[in-house]
């Protein structure tokens, strides 16, 4: 089957790779339209069930993946100078070009062509083909132009920016800082030994009044450093690690389509669906998409077949993490709701983020129910917890109702 992958992310490389891997006889060309690697965002996390999934997929890459991944097990809420610290489950970051990087010498020793620098801006610009995979992120030129998958996009409040430091981060770091334009705050952590990740944000009003709008891209990059000046200990916010500074707020955007699949056409990763970056997941969601579509691909003769196959098992597969993903937006659109806590209660409140229910109680009220370890047990609280529960259920249910 000749193939073309619109899109050298994560999701294009490693469909195409594993695609070769179980019949070589597969003509699959990657069209990435950056010349050498995508530059946008320095490193992701992930967790230990996208590692199992890779060994189980393509042994060699995963096993390179672990190599150079950073591993750490525990977390840093810090509001305002007040530091908690907590256990969480093994958590890594990598590097995004590294793990490109291994992505791109595996599909390429297995027999995939790669044409960095050809940027493709309509399926009518690719060569006579059976499949077009558009695996080329939220922006999709091949989905636009691309007839009845529906896609719906709803735009966030906040605004957000992806940038590096040369800080080492121990551990995966909150900090919340009070200005005099209200709250901003960041998620830090290391993607190696040399850098960390650092993604900020804050509400639009916040933004607007550290007079971000239309700062130029070094007094954005020095502000934030005396922002978060106790975090960084001297360190540098960075850009972009290599190429020009790229300092670029944005508003997040979620995804969905309709149909993931039209006539030869069919999308995966972010063209397909995005999840808030506040839950880690949108790389691993990515990757799933590209071992199931491969897996259907291999399992069913007809592409038809396999196309309806891999779209349903991953509509139904993703749908907890947007469920979380839409939760945790919600949660930091509204961080005033839960800021006066005790730091140990916002620690851990932070962490229920991806309940549904949270939204919907006053916060202190669902900490007592369900977190607070001395409350627990209390037969009068176990009464409350029976009485809210049905309402629970119902707010979850009202979620996670399946796709028609
Ligand atoms: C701030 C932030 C933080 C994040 N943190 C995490 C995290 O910690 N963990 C995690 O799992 N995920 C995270 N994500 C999400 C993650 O980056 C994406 O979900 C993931 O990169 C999706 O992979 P993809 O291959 O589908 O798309 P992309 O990575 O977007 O790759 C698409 C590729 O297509 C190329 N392309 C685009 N248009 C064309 C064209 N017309 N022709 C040719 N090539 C084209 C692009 O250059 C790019 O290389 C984060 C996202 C954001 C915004």
């Amino acid at each position: 089957m000749r193939i073309a992958c619109v899109g050298g992310g994560p999701a294009g490389l490693y469909f195409a790779l594993l695609l070769k891997l179980r019949d070589p006889q597969h003509d699959i060309t990657v069209f990435e339209r950056s010349v050498h690697g995508p530059p946008r965002g320095l490193g992701v996390v992930f967790w230990g069930d996208l590692l199992r999934n890779l060994y189980r997929a393509d042994p060699v890459s995963a096993r390179q993946i672990e190599q150079v991944a950073r591993p750490w097990d525990n977390q840093v809420v810090d509001v305002d100078g007040t530091k908690v610290l907590s256990t969480v489950s093994r958590s890594y970051g990598i590097k995004r070009q590294r793990l490109l990087d291994i992505l791109s010498h595996r599909a390429l020793n297995l027999g995939v062509h790669i044409e960095y620098g050809h940027e493709i801006m309509a399926p009518s610009e690719l060569p006579e083909v059976d499949l077009i995979v558009a695996c080329d992120g939220l922006n999709s030129r091949i989905r636009s132009e691309t007839e009845g998958l529906a896609a719906d996009i709803s735009v966030g409040n906040n605004k957000y920016i992806w940038l590096a430091t040369d800080k080492v981060f121990e551990s995966f770091t909150w900090p919340f800082v009070h200005t005099d334009s209200g709250w901003i705050w960041g998620n830090a952590y290391a993607v190696g030994t040399e850098y960390s990740t650092f993604v900020v944000e804050c509400p639009a009003k916040t933004w607007a009044g550290l007079g971000f709008d239309g700062m130029p891209p070094q007094d954005c990059l020095s502000l934030l450093e005396k922002v978060f000046e106790h975090q960084l200990d001297g360190h540098q916010m960075i850009g972009q690690i290599s190429g020009e500074t790229n300092v670029q707020w944005l508003n997040f955007r979620r995804l969905t389509n309709e149909h993931w699949y039209a006539g030869q056409t069919v999308l995966m990763g972010d063209a397909a669906h995005t999840t808030h970056f506040s839950i880690g997941s949108g790389t691993t969601l990515a990757i799933g998409d590209a071992i199931s579509l491969a897996d259907n691909m291999q399992r069913h003769g007809d592409l038809k077949t396999a196309l309806a196959a891999y779209e349903k098992e991953r509509k139904a597969a993703i749908l907890q993490a947007q469920i979380a993903a839409r939760c945790s937006l919600q949660w930091f659109e509204n961080v005033d709701r839960y800021i006066d806590l005790k730091p140990r209660q916002f620690s851990t409140v932070l962490r229920r983020r991806r309940s549904p229910l949270l939204p919907h109680l006053p916060p202190r009220l669902y900490y007592w129910l369900w977190l607070n370890p001395t409350s627990h047990e209390l037969p009068a609280m176990r009464r409350l917890r029976k009485w809210v529960a049905p309402k629970i259920v119902k707010v979850y249910n009202r979620f996670t109702r399946p796709p028609e």
